[in-house]
């Protein structure tokens, strides 16, 4: 440790803490810019918010921390130690703190100006005192199955455990993909009993299922699932089913209760009792009704697909598939295919066509941003190749504020066109159309408020540029017709299959087809950014009691699983300022 940054950072959480008690701003302010901005994850407002300005930031900093207590501020010496480094284009002096608060303890992030004074602030909850994971040296003793010699072994009670045969889980986790993994995982380490459905036959279909040629898009040390991290020899680019057999040990190794085949029907809320009301289909046609305190959301966003009305589909006599049918381009080879979209599935399963040996042209309907694969597409994970260990890259990505995040990723992208300068010239000139993101921001904001939009080039844009792969406008397009697409210009674009990669309905679709209207309003909009600058209704409390969310990428759900675990087992413990009040009011039983 740097002993000059130590104490410049020491003397900073020491006034804080000082500043905090004290009554009046004053010497509050003096420790913040006033461009400043604080980002609380649950520590001192039970909730996942950003403030900006310090006019802003600071009444409710002194309101939160006379609720809430936060002291014992120091840099802790278990983590990266305070350091200089550059973020969103700024040089900043940047250390790992932690606190205690009435109710928990906590870590943080603080990011100093040369004049000493707070740039950014995160408080972010790490425990609930007295409910701490049951890892390391709190790890299980198991006691419960190795010294009755007559009595149940390890095995026998996982396999009850799994059964729910005499119980219902407190919490249900629809979806066994990496959200529903991430947050289960955390969950059972809490101590809190979850089970997860998933309506394919195997753990790991979700990646089994989809095209040969898959590998991941980000590189294997951003996308490990909590706890677990992957094996040393794992490949740079994880493949499909080498994933999907990860999912499996991943499933075993952290004792996940895990119904595959098993279809969430949907339910609905006891507001008397604090209970869903759930329905499942197992695989062998049985259902289950379940009544759990908690459904967690983690289904994906391929719940619903976009099938477009697109002019004259109907009198095409080939096939139509969207893109979450398409599995393999062997059965098309020697054929003809248009592929309806320019995101990452049109690009791929374009490509997958191709190299099968079927024709094919891409039709654009929007312009789409284009990026390779590497170096361009892996500038935002920079972070993660510094040297801190992954739990210290973590706690830096959540306390950077949306402001600075916009700005880093305008700077990632006005990079990434520098790089890709040959790529994106070559595709301009065949007349593909390109967008960069609003203001720039690229692909990592395309993909948080819409979730698509863009493409990482694997080598499809180079086909695509040679003209091995065919282009068409869409804007070109008169109407489908029995044997193609007719253009404007009267010629016929021939083919055999159409597919249209037009993406997914959102997420506020699926809880409405689960739940109903009403539910589905008064959760409203779900992704995309909101107030308090967050993800709207993501890891955090939804309008709807016992209603949780989880999506998004690798890192995403390793990160915020844990603020989202958290959160449930506040709401066990009756900790969480609505449930709390519903308690005491005797609306609902403990
Ligand atoms: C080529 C490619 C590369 C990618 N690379 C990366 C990468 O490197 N890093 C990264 O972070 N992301 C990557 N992604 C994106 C993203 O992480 C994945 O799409 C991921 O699958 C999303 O995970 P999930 O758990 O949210 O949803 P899914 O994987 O879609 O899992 C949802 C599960 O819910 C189940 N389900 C849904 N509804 C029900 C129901 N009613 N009842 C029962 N079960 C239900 C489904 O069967 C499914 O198994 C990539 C995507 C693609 C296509």
């Amino acid at each position: 440790m740097t002993p000059d940054l130590e104490q410049r950072v020491g003397r900073w959480l020491a006034r804080f803490e000082q500043a905090l008690r004290e009554p009046g701003a004053a010497s509050l302010r003096a420790l913040f810019r006033e461009d400043s901005h604080w980002r609380d994850v649950l520590a001192l407002t039970w909730t996942i918010r950003t403030l900006s300005g310090a006019d802003t930031l600071l009444p409710e900093l002194q309101h939160c921390a006379a609720r809430e207590c936060p002291r014992n501020l120091r840099i802790d010496p278990s983590r990266t130690p305070p350091r200089k480094v550059t973020r969103a284009g700024a040089e900043t002096l940047e250390a790992i703190f932690t606190f205690e608060t009435q109710s928990g303890r906590g870590n943080g992030v603080l990011r100093l100006d040369p004049e000493g004074k707070a740039w950014t602030l995160l408080t972010a909850l790490d425990a609930i005192k007295g409910h701490e994971e049951q890892v390391g040296k709190a790890r299980p003793k198991g006691e419960s199955y190795s010294r009755d010699f007559r009595g149940p072994n390890w095995l026998d009670q996982r396999r009850a455990a799994q059964r729910y045969d005499d119980r219902d889980p407190a919490v249900l986790v629809v979806g066994g993909g990496h959200a529903g993994l991430s947050i289960a995982a955390r969950l059972t380490q809490l101590g809190i009993d979850a089970l997860i459905v998933d309506r394919w036959p195997r753990i790991g279909d979700n990646w089994r299922r989809r095209y040969h040629a898959l590998t991941l898009h980000n590189q294997m040390q951003v996308n490990h699932l909590p706890y677990l991290p992957f094996p040393p020899n794992f490949p740079t680019y994880i493949p499909k089913d080498k994933l999907a057999g990860w999912f499996e040990a991943y499933v075993e190794a952290m004792e996940l209760n895990y119904w595959a085949g098993s279809e969430f029907e949907g339910g609905d809320y006891d507001e008397d009792a604090g209970r869903w009301r759930v329905a499942l289909r197992r695989a062998d046609g049985t259902r289950r009704e379940m009544r759990p305190r908690h459904v967690v959301l983690a289904s994906g966003v391929s719940g619903i697909p976009v099938m477009p009305e697109l002019p004259g589909l109907t009198d095409f006599r080939g096939t139509v598939l969207h893109s979450g049918q398409y599995d393999d381009g062997e059965h098309w080879r020697g054929r003809r295919a248009l592929v309806v979209g320019t995101g990452n599935s049109g690009h791929d399963i374009a490509q997958d066509l191709h190299s099968a040996g079927c024709a094919v042209t891409l039709v654009q309907r929007n312009p789409t941003l284009i990026t390779n694969i590497e170096p361009s597409a892996q500038l935002a994970y920079a972070l993660y190749d510094e040297g801190p260990p992954l739990e210290d890259c973590d706690l830096i990505t959540v306390s950077v504020p949306l402001p600075l995040l916009r700005k880093a990723h305008q700077m990632h992208t006005a990079r990434a066109r520098e790089l890709d300068r040959p790529l994106l010239e070559s595709l301009e000139r065949i007349g593909f159309k390109l967008a960069y993101g609003e203001d720039g921001t690229g692909w990592q904001f395309l993909y948080l408020n819409r979730g698509g939009g863009y493409y990482f080039n694997v080598g499809c844009s180079e086909l695509v540029a040679e003209g091995r792969i065919g282009l068409a406008q869409f804007s070109d397009f008169e109407a489908f017709v029995g044997d193609g697409a007719r253009l404007r210009d009267g010629r016929i674009l021939q083919a055999d299959l159409v597919v249209l990669a037009t993406g997914y309905q959102g997420p506020q679709a699926l809880v409405r087809k689960l739940f109903g209207g009403a539910i589905a309003e008064r959760v409203g909009p779900i992704w995309g950014f909101g107030e308090h600058q967050e993800l709207r209704n993501m890891f955090q409390r939804t309008p709807q009691p016992g209603l949780w969310l989880i999506a998004g990428s690798f890192a995403q759900c390793r990160i915020y699983s844990k603020y989202l675990a958290l959160q449930i087992l506040a709401s066990e413990l009756g900790m969480l300022p609505e449930r709390r009040a519903a308690l005491e009011a005797g609306t609902i039983p403990g």
